[in-house]
């Protein structure tokens, strides 16, 4: 790739992308011509082996970064790593995000603690960092994945309910000072999407609700998905891409469901 080519590319940080949603992004908006900052916390050579296929297969330069979105500075590092590996920030699309399910009184303080930090707080740091980098080019998408919870609740996840509520809210904000910035800010929120995040609910829902797997992805997680099929990575990463074209101008300070239903109930 010659250096024009690169350099006329946008940069997209898609925040734990080496799974799941993350990882359906970082392949759409790769295959859409974006150089992918890949994103977790673990640092692997696997995970920079993945960037490396991930670029290798779309023609684009992808990058593995390590950070955890825990810690406000390293999302912070993350947003300035990646300006000084390519140049901008074009598109930011955090996605990390953690689970745990329990009765509110049992909930544990270090996974309340931990969910409001990765799923909610971390968002305000890299917007915080990225927006400069925004400013300056003068356009930006930053598009945030909230979930189906960011607008219903369920019993049970209470740190979830109440950080994805959140970004819901930082989403709309954000997108009101940035309105006149050509920087569009908006939250999808998927319903049940099957990736290892909800492989791993699993067995808690079947506990807490002393049902086997087939009747707890029937009967409890499927049962407000009028559609009764889980939602794609696929499907998340087609909107991305779309919320990321001059077509998408408009659209901004919006929470998207991609739900097969769900909340329209
Ligand atoms: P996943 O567990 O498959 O992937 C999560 C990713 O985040 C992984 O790459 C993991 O390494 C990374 N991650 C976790 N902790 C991190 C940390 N501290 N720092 C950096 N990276 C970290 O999960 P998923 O199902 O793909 O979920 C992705 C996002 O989509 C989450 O925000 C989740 O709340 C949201 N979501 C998922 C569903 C669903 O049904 N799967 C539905 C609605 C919303």
């Amino acid at each position: 790739m010659n250096a024009a080519s690169k350099s006329a590319r946008r940069t997209a940080i898609v925040t734990g992308s080496t799974s799941g949603i993350g990882l359906g992004i970082a392949e759409a908006l790769a295959a859409s011509g974006c150089n992918v900052v890949l994103n977790s916390f673990t640092d692997r050579d696997e995970d920079h082996a993945m960037a490396d296929e991930l670029g290798a297969r779309h023609g684009i330069e992808a990058r593995y970064l390590g950070a955890d979105m825990s810690d406000p500075a390293a999302c912070r590092g993350l947003v300035e790593a990646t300006a000084e590996a390519f140049g901008s920030v074009d598109i930011l699309v955090n996605n990390a995000g953690i689970q745990h399910v329990a009765p509110v009184e049992e909930f544990p303080v270090d996974k309340w603690n931990a969910i409001l930090a990765i799923n909610l707080s971390a968002s305000f740091h890299t917007i915080a960092a990225a927006v400069p980098h925004m400013k300056r080019a003068g356009k930006g998408r930053i598009v945030n994945i909230a979930s189906a919870h960011g607008l219903r609740a369920s019993p049970f996840k209470s740190a979830y309910v109440a950080a994805k509520h959140g970004i819901v809210g930082l989403t709309k904000t954000v997108a009101l000072e940035l309105a006149e910035e050509k920087i569009t800010c908006n939250a999808i929120c998927p319903g049940y999407v099957l990736t290892p995040l909800v492989e791993a609910q699993i067995p808690d829902q079947m506990k807490v609700h002393r049902m086997d797997r087939e009747t707890v992805v029937r009967e409890v997680m499927l049962e407000r998905q009028p559609t009764r099929e889980f939602v794609t990575v696929e499907e998340i990463g087609g909107l991305v891409v779309f919320l990321c074209t001059d077509h998408a101008a408009q659209i901004t300070g919006t929470a998207l469901p991609v739900d097969g239903g769900w909340t329209a109930q």
